[in-house]
């Protein structure tokens, strides 16, 4: 569980049932452009076509101007510079996610700065203790910005950028000063710094941020074998697959040549290379879930079995979202009407209708889906919930 305090807890259990693992969106950026097959149907453009003639300014703002007559992104990404302090202005525990894709490649490196000085800052303060995730596909991008800095210079960078609009209960103490105030060696009770590093020197306690989880998408082995090499290469406490939606099967098994571990003892970063590493290893989760909405393409059951399977025998905790609008046969409630079906045939999705007062839909070995809708499809697999996700190291 992500949970570490009673009351983050207490949340979770209110939105875990939904399928969700986060509590709060935070909406900081706006438009994005496909990268791959997971695109296809993405719920923010669908958000955005919907809101763009909202009545409300303030939502309307945020997605207007994002897509083409056809419906599909134009291109513009905007950075929501009105919405950076979200955070801090809420002190009751949250996890927060960042949908549109902060690594897209015409977001600035200084607006990235922007939202892990916030990061930050709610890991240095003690009233704002939340949780982050930022779900990307853009893995390469994102381990590029972490490996563009030392820990240091990425904290003094962070809090800088923060002097501009985070500031301390103190008035006299700027963001930087205060940050950098975490970044001295241990000190006894009296004060007097037991392993002197100098200025930034300390930075084990911020540097990966500890209340950021790492989140990569991939829904598909090609986009799997593209990221998680680079996502298990980027410095994070914890990391988390976003297998959503599903749209083949994944092994979560490769020799990488390259991966490596965070170890930033001395005055820089040392990365510590291995030959070889399993991916699960380098995983703390996999979460997962079929697709929702119109022209939702169907998951196979196998697949989620497949990677609930390797999770176990891993380690790694495994959450299942739900099965979105499609569902195997023994999940369909409905007794009667005429609904689309779909049969794997080993390589792609053969369509069909089917009568389910004249369906021998029951039966759990046949690899057919139904479209019945996600109200009714839920979060059951197996028999059974599985809501495993993993802590937050803080
Ligand atoms: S990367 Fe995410 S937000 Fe961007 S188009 Fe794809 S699904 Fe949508």
């Amino acid at each position: 569980m992500i949970t570490k305090t009673p009351l983050l807890s207490k949340i979770l259990a209110t939105v875990i049932p939904q399928g969700m693992f986060w509590t709060k969106r935070w909406h900081l950026i706006s438009g994005c452009t496909p990268v791959s097959e997971g695109c296809n149907n993405c719920w923010m453009r669908r958000e955005a076509k919907l809101r763009c003639g909202n009545p409300y300014p303030s939502i309307r703002r945020l997605h207007e101007g994002l897509l083409t007559d056809s419906g599909h992104w134009n291109g513009t990404v905007r950075f929501n510079h009105h919405l950076l302090q979200v955070p801090l202005l809420s002190g009751s525990p949250q996890v927060f996610a960042i949908w549109s894709d902060l690594f897209h490649e015409t977001l600035a490196d200084e607006d990235i700065d922007r939202v892990m000085a916030v990061i930050l800052a709610c890991a240095v303060f003690n009233n704002h203790p939340h949780t982050f995730i930022a779900p990307t596909k853009r893995a390469k991008r994102q381990r590029q910005y972490f490996a563009s800095r030392t820990p240091a210079e990425h904290l003094k960078a962070w809090a800088k950028v923060g002097n501009a609009f985070i500031h301390c209960d103190n008035p006299d103490v700027t963001f930087e000063e205060h940050v950098m105030g975490h970044c001295f060696g241990p000190s006894d009770e009296t004060g007097r710094i037991l392993e002197d590093r100098g200025e930034w020197g300390y930075t084990e306690k911020l540097y990966p941020p500890p209340n950021l989880i790492g989140c990569v998408t991939a829904e598909n082995q090609p986009a799997a074998e593209e990221r998680i090499p680079e996502f298990i290469m980027t410095p994070f406490h914890r990391r988390v697959l976003l297998a959503e939606p599903l749209l083949g099967p994944l092994v979560l098994d490769g020799p990488h040549p390259a991966p490596s571990k965070f170890d930033n003892h001395g005055n820089g970063v040392e990365w510590i290379e291995e030959a070889t590493w399993l991916w699960k290893g380098g995983l703390d989760g996999v979460m997962t879930g079929g697709e929702s909405g119109h022209g939702a393409r169907p998951s196979h059951p196998d697949w989620f079995r497949s990677l609930r399977d390797q999770c176990e025998e891993s380690g790694t905790d495994f959450f299942f979202k739900g099965w979105g609008e499609w569902t195997p046969g023994e999940n369909v409630r409905r007794t009667s009407g005429v609904v689309d079906g779909a049969v794997w045939d080993g390589d792609s999705w053969f369509y069909t209708r089917e009568n389910l007062a004249n369906a021998d839909y029951h039966r759990d070995d046949q690899p057919d889906v139904y479209r019945v809708g996600k109200k009714e499809t839920g979060r059951l697999f197996d028999g059974r919930l599985h809501d495993d996700l993993p802590e937050v190291c803080q």
